[in-house]
């Protein structure tokens, strides 16, 4: 496989661009390796400057799931582009966007349009505190919640004390209010909500995490936070960036029958054009600019081009077919990976919902973000760059999801077994 264009390309890149990339995992860094330059992608088929495919299971991190260039949406893009670009002015499509929200996902009578999932995470939390009066975020390890300062906040010392910057450039003041626990730990959870009993503003959670690697929470845990929230009247924020329109029509929320205060998406809901939502009841949503004391803004926020591709594509979607063949076709691929591994008795599992999956080197099914940490990292980076040199694009680390599209065909899943099976054997010769 030629790679001397992206090589070159790369390389300039990296001279006008921080680390060559506009988003850190795209450097390919985790897997010690250098990305590809896309020229362009049809389906579920991404093709670089070197004339190379690639089957991709990223999808632009789950946007694309009608595959890439779907032509319904490029033709929606053509028409109503003609009409402008944007206008800093109401647009019809708002409208239309906010009510499709408001009728499919029940927890939420209100929503606002934002740009990026970063934007609705911000906004929520922001939002969340203005609403109860209090401060204190509470977070999981592992999850992402975009790259607002206030999440950027890993674990302290003890398990449930304040926690300490995850990144450079995050002050003390802004991860002081922000205490990370461990997903899944019922223990943690109940002991921070008696130790900061009426200081906690919001809870907030990705209720199957997809940003380390896919790990789904147990029921009961995300009850139990449904719960505490309630007693404590703190907010219960779910994070369904990726989630949201992804694992299944209405979002992970359904799988769990929870409804969280606020909901916050982005990826699928755009369309494949930038963009992100908040939402919840009007009581709490009320209380935003310029009904509200609390401020939220943004020059392309309902952005014309966006709404009406977002929009398109959640219409595509919402058909009763849609996601019951999607699942299905993803739910067959883990059990056909699954079976593989097992034949050869070799330490792997794969789990998937809707069209969102994860592929693990372990032995057991993760729970949190330490089974991952402590998964075969090595042997995942083999398995990408074997995949990869193969025509197959994974994401390149071990710590994000595998995204199904519209468009994967049963070739494209095919050749992902064969060559997962030549994986295995060259790895346990
Ligand atoms: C991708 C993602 C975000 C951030 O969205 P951006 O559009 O990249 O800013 C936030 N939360 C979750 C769960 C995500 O997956």
């Amino acid at each position: 496989m030629k790679s001397i264009k992206s090589k070159s390309i790369f390389n300039k890149t990296k001279k006008v661009i921080p680390g060559g990339v506009n988003s850190p995992v795209r450097s390919f860094a985790a897997v010690s390796s250098t990305p590809f330059i896309v020229k362009k992608s049809k389906g579920s088929l991404i093709t670089d400057v070197d004339n190379n495919s690639y089957v991709d299971f990223i999808g632009s991190w789950g946007a694309m799931i009608l595959g890439h260039s779907d032509r319904r949406i490029l033709k929606k893009l053509n028409s109503v582009s003609r009409n402008g670009l944007t206008y800093g002015a109401p647009n019809e499509a708002e409208t239309e966007m906010a009510e499709f929200i408001v009728k499919h996902i029940s927890s939420i009578e209100k929503v606002r349009m934002v740009s990026s999932g970063t934007e609705a995470t911000m906004s929520a939390a922001r939002l969340a505190r203005g609403y109860t009066k209090k401060d204190i975020i509470i977070k999981f390890n592992g999850c992402y919640h975009g790259h607002g300062d206030a999440f950027l906040v890993e674990a302290g010392s003890g398990a449930t004390t304040f926690g300490k910057p995850s990144s450079s450039g995050v002050t003390k003041g802004s991860s002081k209010d922000t205490i990370s626990l461990m997903y899944n730990d019922k223990n943690q959870i109940k002991k921070i909500f008696s130790k900061y009993k009426n200081k906690i503003a919001c809870v907030i959670i990705e209720p199957i995490a997809g940003n380390m690697n896919f790990v789904r929470a147990d029921k009961s845990f995300l009850s139990l936070v449904r719960k505490l929230c309630t007693q404590n009247n703190s907010l219960l924020i779910f994070d369904e960036v990726m989630t949201g329109f992804r694992v299944n029509f209405k979002g992970a929320q359904h799988c769990y029958n929870i409804k969280p205060d606020l909901t916050t998406f982005g990826k699928v809901i755009g369309g494949g054009l930038p963009v992100g939502a908040f939402g919840g009841k009007s009581k709490i949503m009320n209380m935003l600019a310029p009904e509200g004391p609390i401020y939220q803004a943004g020059t392309l926020s309902g952005n014309p081009l966006a709404m009406h591709c977002g929009l398109e594509t959640l219409k595509i979607i919402s058909k009763k077919t849609f996601f019951k063949k999607l699942s299905s076709k993803t739910k067959s691929f883990v059990d056909n990976l699954n079976n593989i591994a097992k034949k050869y008795n070799y330490a792997f599992h794969a789990d998937s919902e809707g069209g969102m999956f994860g592929l693990y080197f372990t032995h057991d099914m993760p729970k949190n973000i330490q089974d991952i940490k402590n998964s075969n990292l090595e042997e995942f980076n083999k398995f990408f760059i074997h995949m990869l040199k193969n025509g197959v694009f994974f994401a390149p680390s071990a710590y994000e999801a595998g995204f199904m599209s519209e468009s994967h065909t049963e070739q494209n899943l095919k050749k992902v077994y064969k060559l997962f099976e030549k994986f295995i054997l060259n790895s346990t010769l």
